[in-house]
């Protein structure tokens, strides 16, 4: 098995793109989000939109993140809003539940959940996929989803929306991504079928499908021994997104003007595409 470095270290920032690009007008004013995944890459960029937006924020994330979570901390408290810091492996059902239970308490309720962490590894061959490997990101991209998502209905109220991250791989998957394609595709359909069973109670839910993004993640859609500098080279603009150009998707499915979507999955891919 081949693993990639991270990117985040490797490409130099585009510039105008960046955490500092978003501009909030209260639309989720007093509202209350779970983001898992917070302190970093996507959900670092949606956590720090909602609070821009006027919510609180909770983000989880694993241990040792600690020191990029408390940069998310103190750039949610920076605009006034709580926020709160959920440290934990969410391959343990034990843990998922206890996060969404000690998020509520602490916000206060919840009326955002964004179910984003997530895992990716490369392998070549079909014979390098272990169980174990298998299991892993089974656990993290698609049982923690239902995890949480299971702790989290009963306190969401009409109003509220659920948001997950899927990604461009499940509708165009890479041949050495089986295992983590699989999940993504898991966690758009799990969302659709939720969506239809949440509606009811008045909460919507949704899937963002991101193409290639520069985060600290390995590049999706790439290949084993890709050059870091062609990771997104194929999308119209020529590169990857920046976090920060997902974070306007997230507010607007977090937020009451969604009203009438459910079950959708936007795409964020630079012209890639997702059907
Ligand atoms: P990232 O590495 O910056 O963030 C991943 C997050 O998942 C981290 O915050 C990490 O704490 C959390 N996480 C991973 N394993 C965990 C575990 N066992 N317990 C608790 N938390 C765990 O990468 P990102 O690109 O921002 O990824 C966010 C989501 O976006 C993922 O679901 C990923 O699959 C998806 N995505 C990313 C891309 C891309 O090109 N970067 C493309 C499509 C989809």
């Amino acid at each position: 098995p081949q693993e990639m470095p991270g990117l985040a270290q490797k490409m130099e920032p585009v510039p105008d793109h960046g955490e500092e690009s978003y501009h909030g007008s209260g639309r989720l004013k007093g509202r209350k989000a779970l983001v898992t995944g917070g302190d970093s890459g996507i959900g670092r960029a949606a956590s720090i939109a909602f609070a821009r937006e006027g919510a609180d924020v909770a983000i989880s994330y694993l241990p040792e993140e600690e020191a990029d979570a408390k940069q998310v901390i103190g750039l949610i408290e920076a605009e006034g809003r709580k926020a709160v810091a959920l440290a934990g492996d969410i391959q343990e059902e034990t843990w998922c539940r206890a996060m969404v239970k000690e998020a509520v308490s602490q916000l206060g309720g919840l009326d955002i959940l964004v179910v984003n962490a997530g895992r990716q590894q490369y392998r070549e061959k079909i014979e390098e996929l272990s169980t174990e490997d298998f299991d892993r990101t089974m656990k993290i991209n698609l049982y923690a989803l239902h995890w949480i998502a299971q702790a989290a209905v009963p306190y969401l109220q009409p109003g509220a929306a659920v948001i997950t991250t899927a990604s461009i791989q499940a509708y165009h998957p890479s041949p050495f991504l089986l295992d983590y394609a699989t999940t993504k595709a898991g966690i758009v359909a799990y969302t659709k079928a939720l969506a239809k069973q949440l509606i009811e109670k008045g909460i919507r839910a949704n899937v963002v499908a991101p193409g290639p993004v520069w985060t600290a993640l390995q590049p999706s859609g790439g290949q084993p021994g890709e050059k870091v500098e062609n990771f997104g080279k194929d999308s119209d603009f020529g590169r990857p997104a920046q976090p920060a150009e997902l974070a306007p998707v997230y507010v607007l499915l977090a937020s009451q003007e969604a009203s009438f979507i459910n079950g959708e999955v936007y795409g964020v891919t630079g012209g890639k595409g997702v059907a």
